[in-house]
C-alpha cells in the first residue's frame, strides 16, 4: 500500500490569503455599493512594456516558421539570455559572474523552493521573521524542520531571526550556527534593505563558519540609493559561500508570463563537490526549459527601450510607494521600507493586533492590507500594504486612512 509523505501533514494551513479573500467577499456583499482598495496581494498591474510586448510578437512568429521554430529550450537557458543577465546584471555591476553559471528557469519561487534539494537533510536553515514563507514550508515538505508549536508557530529545527523596528528589520548573525541561511533584501514584507558593509558580515560569517547563503535579489530594480547592494557578489568572498535568486516578476511585471534565475557560482563548494555541478544536474533532470518566446521576452528587458520602460514602470509603483510612506506619516503611524523597495511596513497603532487593524482597516476604510502575522510570528503588531496599485487609488486609499484619524 501506498503511503504519503507525512512531512506534508505537519504544515499548518496557510490561510493568510484565503482568510483575507473571504473577509473582503463578506464585506462587499454587506456593503455593495463600496469601492474596496486592494493594497494587500505583491502582484504587479501595470502592462508590460513595449519592448517585451514587440520582442514576444517576434518571438511567436518565429514559431510559426518552420526555419526559426524551437523546441525544447536548452535546459539552463538559452546563451543569449545567459549572456545578457552576466553583462547586465553581473559585469555592469562589477560582479564576476559567468554565463555558465546562470541557470534560466520559471521564476524565483520555483527555485527558492527546489534549491534545497541540494542540500543534505540534517542541514539546518535559518530564516528571518517575518518571511516569505516558500523558503520554510518547502524545507518542512522536505522534512528539515522539526516539529511546529502551534502556539508559539514556530518549528523546532528553523533558526528564527527576528527583524523589528529594534534592529531596523535587519536580522541579526546568529548564535546558533545554521547551514543554510535565507536572506531577502531588500525585503518582502518588511520593504526592508541591508547597507553592503552589512550584507558583507554575513558572507564573512558564511565563510567563516562554513554555511551557505541563499539570497533572494526578487526586489532588486526597486533600489533607490546607493549604499544598498543590487547582487550579493558585489561583495567579497560571496563567490565561494552565496546562490542568488532572481526573478523578471517585480522588475518587469513577469508574473503572469514566468521567468527567472538561480546563479550559482563554480567556487561555491562542499568540500570538493561544487554546488553548480548538481543544480545544473536536478535541473536538467526535472525542469524542461523556459519558453523561447518567454526568454526572448526577458532578453527585451534588457535592450535599451527595454530598460527605459522598465525604470519608468518601477519608478510608478514607487510614486505609490512614497505616497503611502508619506501619507501615513502624516497621519500619525510609524512606517517604514518603501523607500527601496514596494512595500510599506507600518506598526499598527496602539496595542491592537495585526488582524484587528485588517479589521479595522477594512470596515472603516474599505482599504485592504495584509496583516504581518501571517509573515511570522514577529510579524504581530505590523502590517503590509503594496505599491503596486494603480496611482489614482493609491491615493484614494492613503486618503481614506488619513480620514480615520
Ligand atoms: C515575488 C517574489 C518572488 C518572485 O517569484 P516569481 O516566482 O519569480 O514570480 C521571489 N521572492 C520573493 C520574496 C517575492 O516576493
Amino acid at each position: 500500500m501506498f503511503k504519503i509523505n507525512e512531512n506534508y501533514l505537519k504544515l499548518p494551513g496557510s490561510y493568510l490569503f484565503s482568510t483575507i479573500g473571504k473577509k473582503v467577499a463578506a464585506y462587499q456583499e454587506k456593503n455593495p455599493d463600496r469601492k474596496i482598495i486592494r493594497l494587500g496581494i505583491g502582484d504587479v498591474t501595470q502592462p508590460l512594456a513595449p519592448a517585451v510586448i514587440e520582442a514576444l510578437h517576434n518571438a511567436v512568429d518565429e514559431m510559426g516558421d518552420s526555419a526559426t521554430f524551437h523546441g525544447y529550450a536548452p535546459d539552463l537557458g538559452y546563451e543569449f539570455l545567459r549572456k545578457a543577465i552576466a553583462v547586465n546584471d553581473y559585469a555592469q555591476r562589477g560582479c564576476d559572474i559567468q554565463p555558465d553559471e546562470i541557470f534560466v528557469s520559471d521564476g524565483a519561487k520555483c527555485d527558492s523552493g527546489n534549491i534545497q534539494e541540494i542540500f543534505s537533510i540534517d542541514n539546518k536553515i535559518a530564516v528571518c521573521d517575518p518571511v516569505y514563507p516558500v523558503y520554510v514550508d518547502t524545507n518542512v515538505m522536505a522534512g528539515r524542520t522539526g516539529t511546529y508549536d502551534s502556539v508559539k508557530e514556530m518549528w523546532s529545527d528553523v533558526i528564527y531571526m527576528p527583524c523589528t523596528q529594534e534592529n531596523g528589520f535587519v536580522p541579526e548573525l546568529p548564535e546558533a550556527a545554521p547551514d543554510i541561511i535565507y536572506l531577502c533584501f531588500p525585503n518582502n514584507p518588511t520593504g526592508s534593505t541591508i547597507t553592503k558593509s552589512g550584507l558583507q558580515a554575513w558572507v564573512d560569517y558564511a565563510n567563516r563558519t562554513g554555511a551557505v547563503i541563499i539570497y533572494d535579489a526578487a526586489y532588486e530594480a526597486y533600489i533607490s540609493e546607493k549604499d544598498v547592494p543590487h547582487s550579493i557578489y558585489e561583495c567579497e568572498g560571496a563567490r565561494t559561500c552565496a546562490i542568488e535568486l532572481r526573478s523578471f516578476s517585480k522588475n518587469a511585471g513577469f508574473t503572469g508570463v514566468r521567468l527567472g534565475f538561480t546563479v550559482v557560482p563554480r567556487d561555491l563548494k562542499a568540500g570538493d563537490v561544487p554546488l553548480h555541478d548538481l543544480w545544473a544536474r536536478r535541473h536538467g533532470t526535472k525542469y524542461n526549459g523556459a519558453p523561447y518566446i518567454v526568454q526572448r521576452a526577458g532578453e527585451a528587458v534588457y535592450s535599451d527601450a527595454g530598460k527605459t520602460q522598465l525604470k519608468e514602470q518601477v519608478a510608478y509603483y514607487m510614486k505609490n510607494a512614497k505616497i503611502i510612506l508619506e501619507g501615513l506619516k502624516k497621519a500619525g503611524y510609524s512606517v517604514s521600507g518603501g523607500v527601496n523597495a514596494p512595500y510599506i511596513w507600518l506598526k499598527t497603532p496602539g496595542s491592537m493586533t495585526s488582524w484587528e487593524f485588517f479589521d479595522h482597516l477594512l470596515f472603516k476604510a474599505g482599504v485592504v492590507g495584509t496583516p504581518g502575522a501571517g509573515f511570522g510570528p514577529s510579524g504581530e503588531g505590523y502590517f503590509r500594504l503594496t505599491a503596486f496599485g494603480s496611482h489614482e487609488n493609491t491615493i484614494e486609499a492613503i486618503e481614506r486612512i488619513k480620514k480615520l484619524g
